[in-house]
């Protein structure tokens, strides 16, 4: 089946910056996710001030939602592209410095101080570069992830979480013998296997 040769497929970070740069980015959406919507009670738990985190997180608008809530908000993204068009977007003032831990990393950081995005892999954090979460939106994250590298980004997320976080994750169901993507399918028993 295709889950079977999809196990072996890559989608390298420079095929992810040409889509940024062809604006061939289909998985962005302007209006952000109901599923935040309906399970924001479950990310919060009745608790305010987090710390929330967005791996792979693209211009997510989701990302200026949780900061206008009073949450702190910090996500990864290779593409500055994609960052720059985030506050840009959002007409937010943001200021740019390298991350002393991470050769040639950027950090770009809102001028309001809570929305704080990294510009370089997921694989080059660790909890002593951006710290621990309350909270995690992982959407088009795991299931963008390559499959050969899914429980490096499993072991990752876990590192950087909280005692009490939680983790909101969207994947897609579907026939992998239908349909090429969204990048990868993530069936529910690996989902299981992965987290544990
Ligand atoms: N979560 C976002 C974007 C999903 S698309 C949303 O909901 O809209 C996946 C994103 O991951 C792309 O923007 C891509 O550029 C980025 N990406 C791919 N590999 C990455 C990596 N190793 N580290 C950080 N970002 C990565």
């Amino acid at each position: 089946t295709n889950i079977g040769s999809q196990k072996d497929r890559v989608v390298s970070e420079e095929e992810w910056l040409q889509k940024w740069e062809m604006g061939n980015i289909g998985f962005h959406k302007e209006q952000g996710h109901l599923l935040l919507q309906k399970y924001l009670d479950v990310l919060l738990n009745g608790r305010s001030g987090l710390r929330i985190f967005f791996p792979l997180c693209g211009k997510a608008v989701e990302m200026k939602w949780l900061a206008d809530m009073g949450h702190s908000v910090v996500g990864v993204e290779i593409s500055e592209q994609a960052l720059k068009d985030f506050f840009a977007e959002h007409g937010l003032p943001y200021c740019e410095e390298p991350v002393p831990e991470i050769s040639g990393a950027k950090r770009l950081q809102s001028t309001s101080g809570n929305i704080s995005l990294y510009c370089c892999s997921i694989y080059d954090l660790s909890s002593s570069i951006v710290g621990k979460f309350d909270g995690v939106w992982d959407r088009g994250a795991l299931v963008a992830v390559n499959p050969r590298d899914r429980q490096r980004y499993v072991s990752l997320m876990m590192t950087l979480m909280e005692k009490n976080s939680s983790y909101l994750l969207v994947t897609v169901s579907y026939d992998p013998n239908k349909h090429k993507g969204p990048p990868f399918y993530v069936p529910e028993s690996e989902i299981k296997s992965l987290f544990g």
